[in-house]
């Protein structure tokens, strides 16, 4: 009975310890994160801090923020916000609803600011969170995209006729790009990792098809003066784009041929597909070439 106790009281000791820990360790790495901002155009800006790159439209009538990182982040966001512009953030646009670009919808909401959103997005949102055990956290009403869409949105503010496109079935299924037409701005969400392998996010609906097709529309719409925000990753030219989209076509199509001739995902890992591409991105701040296989090899076999 006493040894029973003694074992119950070490393990509930290295479980508070363990739980207790890692939101420390996430505290200090927000603790450590600064924001940053890279002018793009004239009131427009790329903001950096964790998780995905921020966009941000400035002017007389507005401020308007695509995606706000972490909840813990906010207070540094708005101080470098103010740093810019008077106007406290009155509209965002969420590219999808991954946590690391909707957390600090709740406290940018509670301070006012109408939050903007894919359908998708905001039906993913409303479920909320499941714990590691089991627990689901449900959303405050004020994190929650006050305004839908399901193709597309137009903003007019600040001189600039802002278009976000929703694009099906890419990172996710609730994607959207944002084009500033007169900046000639773009900002993909995660549709697009510059320099980096995609992660792809086929639990929440997304595809390899989709995030070629994301590419071929922002190309689309691009010229050699185009300044591209990615999710992940540094600020991109129109060839940063087209060579992450011809590195993905690639892969891709290597790896159907490889599906087509009976080869096991194991076996396909193992003949390395995207060797002639591994030296273009950094493996090190996203996924390997390994996962890029698996998540292509998985989309196919869908
Ligand atoms: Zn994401």
């Amino acid at each position: 009975m006493i040894r029973a106790d003694t074992t119950r009281a070490k393990l509930a000791l290295v479980a508070a310890l363990w739980v207790g820990s890692a939101p420390l360790f996430a505290q200090s790495q927000m603790e450590d994160t600064r924001i940053e901002a890279q002018q793009v155009a004239d009131g427009i800006y790329m903001i950096t801090g964790r998780g995905g790159n921020m966009g941000l439209s400035t002017g007389d009538d507005s401020t308007f923020l695509i995606d706000d990182q972490f909840a813990p982040l906010t207070d540094k966001i708005v101080a470098a916000i103010a740093g810019i512009t008077d106007h406290p953030v009155e509209y965002i646009l969420n590219t999808h609803w991954h946590g690391d670009h909707t957390g600090g919808n709740e406290n940018f909401g509670k301070q006012g600011a109408l939050i903007m959103a894919h359908d998708k997005v905001r039906s993913r949102l409303v479920n909320g969170k499941t714990t590691d055990t089991g627990e689901v956290l449900l959303p405050e009403p004020e994190a929650l995209p006050v305004v839908t869409f399901n193709d597309s949105l137009t903003l007019h503010v600040n001189k600039q006729t802002i278009k976000g496109v929703h694009v099906h079935h890419a990172h996710t299924d609730g994607d959207v790009i944002v084009h500033f037409e007169e900046a000639n701005v773009i900002h993909m969400g995660d549709t697009f990792f510059n320099q980096r392998y995609p992660w792809i996010d086929l639990k929440s609906g997304g595809h390899i098809d989709g995030v070629i097709k994301a590419a071929k529309v922002a190309l689309a719409l691009s010229d050699e003066h185009t300044r591209i925000i990615p999710g992940h990753g540094p600020l991109a030219s129109k060839l940063d784009l087209q060579n992450h989209h011809d590195r993905i076509v690639a892969i891709r199509e290597e790896i159907t041929s490889m599906i087509a001739a009976g080869q096991t995902l194991e076996e396909i890992q193992a003949a390395k597909p995207t060797a002639p591409f591994d030296s273009e991105v950094d493996s090190s701040v996203s996924i390997s070439a390994e996962r890029m296989v698996d998540i292509i090899y998985k989309s196919l076999s869908q």
